[in-house]
């Protein structure tokens, strides 16, 4: 591997859907999963076309139970290509031997580049050569490139270039018993000398997509005029085309695929503008061209350079760039044209349906940093969707906006009802819709997003109607506890899946637990921004707001109460406890488990199968208690703790720390990131540690076989802000940009580029200094500080800190 690529040497087939989904290439708008073009859903490959928030809706009957579940839609697979020699079979991956294998993604340009060498059944020596992309320039447009080579033999081919529109949703094992076919093909043939279309629209939410492949034949630059067919079958439709090959005559494939919906703006209709696309586009090479350029620019403003030494070394930088590369292929400067939210596991694969969940909680931070108005549009994304949180909220008996813990096309609530567990074979119901912390989420991205932009436009039209809304809903979700004299959350889940309800209750029906410590503490924060936001807004736009919510002072005033008097509950020797009760639980003999299963990060299937449930024990799935420690810096928990009238000491969070990890299963690839930053202060090889695990979550499949489903984009997003803002400190805090790096021992240097209110800024941290240079822009002076100290800092200009030594921090922090 080098920096930029990803390299395998050997075709495996048992790793092929891993790959696939590594290796897809998308631009924000669709995404191609890295099948290769002559395979079709066989159980070794699995080709996928998936669109940005191309959802349709569909019903099964399962378990006596009619569901209905929202899935992320395959679509037509613009991808078959494949030849013959006369009389023989066509050539597919599986039916030759093998000779040379090499695939190659190249980050740095967005191609994916595949060689196989291989000898058929006729004892021919062939060699195929293919290079992919999916346009970042034109994100309607995809190309492949395939030149056949034959070393020893020669005579006529026939390739065969399609379009398969007779594909389902099978890409996940566990929801194959759900209704998968979303599709109804509207037409199928050839629209011109060189190009066919498919034209298909899903079934329920009336999506039209059509697309458009042209297939031309190069011998050198010489366009060749070979004899054309057309092959239809139902849903399906190729061209034929024959050319003659010999060792001296290799010939050159180029398909350009075109795709175009009836949700695009600035078009007709979809099949007319698909194909105009397509005959239009330039041949490969343009295209290549205009990639590069597209993936250029993007890399400007994302990429991160580090120095490191020691084991893992040359790993952690590829691995980060493909985490950013995937990140960029799920929301890309095209994405801001579109109404979508960050999907759990990227436009990749079937996992979780494409929904969005609080994922973009380790996501948005990021972008903030690098491309602000990415996060701008993926907040819109929510705020048209406050009008059926608000309706969710009024169902359910509250007030304000009730987000939905999964979200899909229209914000409706699109969590399954029931899931399957396919340690036991059952189909069990399922309570995680009960996690009501989304909201705060979405509350904490709109204001770090404020925080680092200063964008007061978007907080006075959209940012600050959804942070009242929210914290509207949380203060209705809250109940008095006259002898207490404590507000408490009850019956909802924390971000921990494994306890989804009280051990006692009938697991059927009763779901959710009380004052679960993450949700009350993101209440109360909510609870605090919302009056921050009424301070902020100018006075008329304050007046027309309230207005417009009718929210009155009395109710201000209410809110004030709340946030002062969650409740949270405390166990053992300054323990937060999780949720009320959690020190009942009994502790989980993680010992006798691992060796018996090895690999225990999905307990609670592991336990359901046995006929037990993690509900009964201090055993947690991922961070839950510690996303606080994720989510704010020590001063800004000490204040809210204050705030709320609960005991803190200086050993609060190394304490809680140790106690939480000792009892997590790490289930989620999001635990690794959330702890590997809690650790970075107190426990640097710990933390790296952690780091290390979360790096590898998807390109060696940690979960043992999640990732062909799907990247994990938050653990993506949350390694490489592991570097940006964790390991640096960078904290947008206030109107100041505070940093306070600690960096881990093997990390000698990161340089990164960050933008701040319209500030450019270069930053360079090792172990002694930190260095910020701001470009020359037109933009007002920011304050920066580390560790207290303030200066402002004018475009052009740059600033030095001297960082204190290990010893000289252990002694300023136990001082201070
Ligand atoms: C995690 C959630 C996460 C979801 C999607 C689940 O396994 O428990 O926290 O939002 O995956 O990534």
């Amino acid at each position: 591997m080098s920096a930029w690529c990803v390299v395998y040497e050997r075709y495996e087939p048992r790793l092929e859907g891993l790959r696939e989904a590594l290796c897809t290439l998308g631009n924000g708008t669709f995404a191609t999963r890295g099948a290769a073009p002559d395979a079709r859903a066989d159980g070794v490959h699995y080709p996928g076309t998936y669109l940005a928030g191309g959802y349709d809706r569909a019903r099964t009957v399962i378990h006596g139970r009619e569901v209905e579940n929202e899935d992320l839609v395959n679509l037509p697979n613009w991808l078959p290509l494949t030849f013959r020699c006369e009389g023989s079979e066509w050539f597919h991956v599986d039916a030759v031997e093998i000779l040379e294998y090499r695939q190659e993604l190249d980050l740095r340009e967005g191609v994916l580049r595949r060689t196989v060498r291989f000898r058929d059944a006729g004892r021919r020596t062939t060699r195929w050569q293919e290079s992919r992309l999916v346009s970042m320039a034109q994100p309607q447009l995809a190309a492949l490139r395939v030149e056949i080579v034959p070393e020893d033999w020669e005579g006529p081919i026939e390739i065969r270039s399609g379009l398969d529109g007779g594909v389902v949703n099978d890409g996940v094992a566990r929801y194959r018993e759900l209704e998968g076919r979303h599709l109804d093909v509207l037409a199928a043939e050839r629209i011109g000398p060189d190009r066919i279309l498919v034209h298909t629209r899903t079934r329920q939410s009336r999506l039209e997509v059509a697309q458009v492949v042209r297939t031309r034949v190069y011998r050198g630059d010489t366009p060749l005029d070979p004899e054309r067919g057309t092959e239809v079958r139902a849903g399906w439709i190729a061209e034929l085309l024959r050319v003659h090959v010999g060792p001296g005559e290799p010939v050159r494939i180029e398909k350009v695929a075109s795709l175009r919906t009836s949700r695009d703006r600035a078009i007709s209709e979809a099949a007319a503008e698909a194909s105009e696309a397509a005959a239009a586009a330039g041949g490969f090479a343009a295209l290549l061209e205009e990639q590069r350029l597209a993936w250029r620019q993007l890399w400007d403003a994302f990429d991160l350079d580090l120095a490191l030494t020691g084991d893992g070394a040359a790993g952690a930088q590829w691995k980060l760039r493909l985490h950013l590369f995937h990140l960029l292929q799920t929301v890309s400067p095209h994405s801001t044209d579109l109404d979508v939210g960050v999907p759990a596991r990227g436009w990749h694969g079937e996992a979780y349906r494409g929904h969005v969940f609080w994922d973009e909680l380790f996501i948005f931070p990021l972008l903030n940093l690098r491309m602000p108005s990415l996060t701008r549009a993926l907040l819109q994304y929510r705020h048209r969707r406050l009008p059926e949180a608000r309706r969710a909220a009024r169902a359910a008996g509250f007030r304000g906006a009730m987000f939905p813990w999964q979200s899909g096309s229209n914000g409706r609530e699109e969590s399954q009802e029931l899931h399957l567990n396919p340690a036991s074979g059952r189909w069990l119901p399922d309570h995680s819709h009960l996690q009501r912390h989304i909201g705060a989420a979405i509350a904490y991205n709109v204001w770090q997003y404020h925080q680092v932009t200063d964008d007061r436009d978007f907080l006075h039209f959209h940012g600050a109607e959804l942070i009242l809304e929210i914290a509207r809903f949380f203060a209705s979700l809250s109940s008095y506890d006259t002898e207490l004299d404590r507000y408490e959350i009850r019956g909802v889940m924390g971000p921990d899946e494994y306890h989804t309800a009280d051990p006692g209750a009938d697991p059927e029906h009763e779901g959710g637990l009380d004052n679960n410590a993450y949700t009350n503490v993101m209440a109360a924060w909510v609870l605090d921004r919302a009056r921050d936001v009424l301070d902020i807004l100018p006075d008329e736009r304050c007046r027309h707001l309230r207005e417009r919510l009718a929210l009155g002072d009395d109710e201000v005033a209410r809110w004030e109460e709340i946030s002062r008097k969650l409740r949270l509950c405390f166990h053992g020797d300054g323990i937060l406890s999780q949720f009320e009760g959690y020190e009942k639980l009994e502790e989980f003999d993680w010992r006798s488990y691992r060796e018996k299963y090895g690999d225990i990060q999905r307990l609670d299937r592991i336990l359901e199968a046995e006929g037990d449930t993690p509900n009964r024990y201090k055993a947690s799935k991922q961070a839950d208690v510690l996303m606080l420690f994720y989510l704010f810096s020590a001063e800004e928990l000490e204040a809210l703790f204050e705030q709320l009238g609960v005991p803190w000491d200086r050993e609060f969070i190394p304490r809680n720390v140790a106690y939480y990890l000792d009892r997590t299963s790490h289930g989620s690839t999001l635990s690794r990131v959330a702890h590997a930053w809690v650790l970075a202060r107190s426990d640097r090889a710990a933390s790296w540690d952690l780091f290390e695990g979360a790096l590898d979550s998807d390109v060696s499949d940690i979960q043992g076989g999640t990732t062909s489903e799907g990247i994990h984009v938050g653990a993506m997003a949350g390694t490489v802000d592991l570097l940006n803002r964790c390991y640096t400190g960078i904290e947008p805090r206030g109107n100041t940009l505070h940093f306070n790096p600690c960096l881990p021992r093997n990390v000698t240097r990161i340089h990164l580029r960050i933008r701040y209110r319209r500030h450019l800024l270069e930053i360079e941290v090792d172990h002694a200094t930190l260095t910020i240079e701001s470009r020359p822009v037109a933009a007002h002076p920011i304050a920066v500080a580390y560790r207290g100290q303030q200066r402002d800092l004018l475009p052009g200009r740059r600033c030095q800190f001297r960082l204190l030594t290990p010893t000289e921090r252990a002694r300023s922090t136990r001082a201070g």
